[in-house]
């Protein structure tokens, strides 16, 4: 995938199909909420003119009609508990975070097996349910919380900024961050593996 960064927005570009390219676009939009316009394509063809080769490439080769175009909201922080009475929230409902580390639909994932192997389990096993629960939100709200932090810096440094001196700055200091700084942020981010299964609590 591709990525890439200007004023107030980021564009990503990954190929999907030997025939299928996907593409997004990120960034602050000055209009209302919920704001459709007739046109998303030529309004994005607009804002991105001034944007890299591919960019423009993708973006000349898009059928209007697959164009969508959504708000995009975020849990700051996300709920304080994840779990209430019976009920385990997961996914965005839990801890909607800003797409800027593309780790939403990830840490989604992530609960699905969680709720099996920490709360079925356990219970499974005889165990009571409360503690079971308390395992789970215990084991996934540090975790999400602090991709949603750097979900947050990621924004802040990458696609947040306006033009002129703003990207001239984080351009210096990305070329001076050493790629294996990257590789250690993106491994503390995509380098998880499912806990073992609880051992119940009687
Ligand atoms: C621009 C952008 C790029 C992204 N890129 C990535 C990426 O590269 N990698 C990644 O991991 N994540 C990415 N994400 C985040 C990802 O899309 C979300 O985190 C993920 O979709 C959350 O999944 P979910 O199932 O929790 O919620 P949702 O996908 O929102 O699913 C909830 C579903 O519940 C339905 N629903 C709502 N209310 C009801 C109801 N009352 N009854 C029945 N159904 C209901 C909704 O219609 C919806 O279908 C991106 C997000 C954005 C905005």
């Amino acid at each position: 995938m591709r990525q890439y960064w200007g004023p107030h927005a980021e564009f990503g570009i990954l190929r999907v199909a030997d025939d299928q390219t996907y593409w997004y676009w990120y960034g602050y939009a000055a209009m209302p909420e919920r704001t459709v316009l007739d046109d998303e394509l030529g309004a994005a063809r607009e804002r991105f003119a001034g944007w890299a080769a591919p960019v423009h490439e993708v973006l000349a080769a898009t059928a209007p009609d697959v164009v969508m175009r959504h708000d995009v909201h975020q849990l700051p922080g996300g709920l304080r508990r994840y779990t209430t009475g019976r009920v385990v929230m997961i996914g965005d409902a839990a801890h909607g975070t800003l797409p800027t580390m593309g780790q939403g639909a990830a840490t989604a994932l992530e609960d699905g097996p969680c709720v099996g192997l920490l709360v079925g389990a356990p219970v499974a096993a005889g165990g009571r349910l409360a503690p079971a629960l308390d395992g789970f939100d215990a084991a996934r709200r540090p975790r999400c919380r602090a991709l949603a932090r750097s979900s947050v810096a990621s924004g802040r440094f990458g696609s947040h900024p306006g033009g002129g001196w703003q990207q001239s700055v984080r351009n210096s200091l990305m070329r001076l961050t050493p790629t294996s700084a990257v590789l250690r942020g993106s491994h503390a981010a995509m380098g998880w593996t499912p806990p073992q299964p609880a051992s119940p609590t009687y």
